[in-house]
């Protein structure tokens, strides 16, 4: 990936977006850009270099879409192209018209020079507002199934994008524009997405970041069985909100070995549904009848309702726990206290490598915890 930073030219353009440059902008912020909003640093950047003024009224307008007017002025001002190479790249639409998201990334790839590699999947997470480069995406096909081998098509041979065609806030695209300038913008994938065979549904890149930090949180050694097992994990709701109306229930993860899959709508429901992979394939079925009898009622405390549904459900959930707070101390000896059996069954596994089937002949102590 070729990045730079163009130099910061000085302009004075004439428009209700812009002000001229100030030698020094007044430090006050937009009324309506409270200092906790998540785009709050890369508006008051903006502002404080000159490139905004709002409303010139106090009010940036955050939620409202950006045109194709100001999103050029924008985008001169900060990156120093010159308004009429940036012009000369948009059809000749109407320039008060709202651009789209996938618009507005085009020019702002032209406008700071980021020179897309082919044979590159390009993810926007609207959540973080990194674009991602992910190699052999996988596909999934118009009814939410995997398609196992399928990439996003032609990514081998040109660079493929997947950001949506709705309009851009004005607060996502001075993040965009924040991020392209502080050099952030584009991000490689972190490397456990060399340990995890993901598909995508499209248009599915929120929270992509997040995905990745709960995926972390697996132990390595369970990533890499799945993936050589040939399983998936879908990241949308295609399917899932197929099996919500088919079963008139709300189902955010599914584990399916029916075609060895896990979908998951919410990044962090990932951990649950690998607890039931890994609940299979250790075969920790006959242990657990004891753990879940006499802890059912601490976990449907400590962790949710839902862990006391059965037993595999409370396997999930005890194990997504114990990996999502595995460096919490605190929140470790809880769970150690509370629910003894679970944790030593979690603690011997991770010592026998996650990945050894229980012994059946063996018996598991009773007492002592
Ligand atoms: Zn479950």
């Amino acid at each position: 990936m070729r990045f730079f930073k163009k130099a910061v030219a000085a302009f004075c353009l004439c428009t209700l977006l812009l002000t001229p440059s100030y030698a020094t902008a007044p430090a006050a912020s937009f009324q309506d850009v409270p200092a906790d909003s998540p785009s709050y640093e890369a508006i008051q950047w903006l502002y404080q270099s000159g490139y905004t003024s709002g409303d010139g009224q106090g009010h940036f307008m955050p939620d409202s879409a950006l045109t194709l007017r100001d999103s050029l002025y924008l985008l001169s001002a900060a990156s120093g192209i010159s308004l009429s190479e940036l012009e000369a790249e948009v059809p000749q639409l109407e320039k008060s018209s709202p651009i789209s998201t996938n618009g507005f990334y085009a020019l702002l790839f032209q406008a700071y020079d980021v020179v897309p590699n082919i044979g590159e999947t390009y993810i926007l997470d609207s959540v973080s507002g990194y674009i991602f480069t992910l190699t052999e995406l996988g596909t999934t096909a118009e009814d939410g199934q995997a398609v196992r081998g399928e990439y996003y098509m032609d990514s081998t041979a040109n660079p493929t994008y997947t950001f949506p065609e709705t309009p851009i806030t004005r607060a996502d695209a001075a993040t965009a524009i924040y991020m392209a300038a502080s050099g952030q913008l584009v991000q490689q994938a972190p490397e456990v997405y060399q340990y995890m065979n993901l598909h995508l549904d499209a248009g599915y890149g929120a929270g992509l970041a997040d995905l990745f930090r709960y995926v972390d949180m697996i132990p390595d050694p369970i990533l890499k069985q799945f993936d050589a097992d040939g399983w998936v994990i879908v990241y949308g709701d295609v399917f899932l909100n197929e099996m919500s109306q088919a079963r008139l229930a709300d189902i955010r993860g599914l584990h399916t070995m029916a075609t060895n899959t896990i979908y998951t709508k919410l990044p962090d429901v990932v951990c649950h549904e690998m607890g039931h992979w890994i609940y299979y394939v250790d075969d920790v079925n006959w242990i657990l009848e004891d753990c879940y009898l006499k802890e059912k009622q601490a976990a449907i405390e400590l962790i949710r309702p839902y862990a006391g549904s059965n037993k595999t459900e409370f396997f999930a959930d005890v194990f997504s726990y114990f990996v999502r707070n595995h460096g919490d101390k605190t929140a470790m000896d809880i769970f150690a206290s509370s629910m003894p059996s679970a944790y030593h069954l979690l603690l011997e596994m991770e010592q026998t490598g996650w990945l050894t089937p229980f012994d059946w002949d063996i018996p598991w102590p009773t007492t002592g915890w």
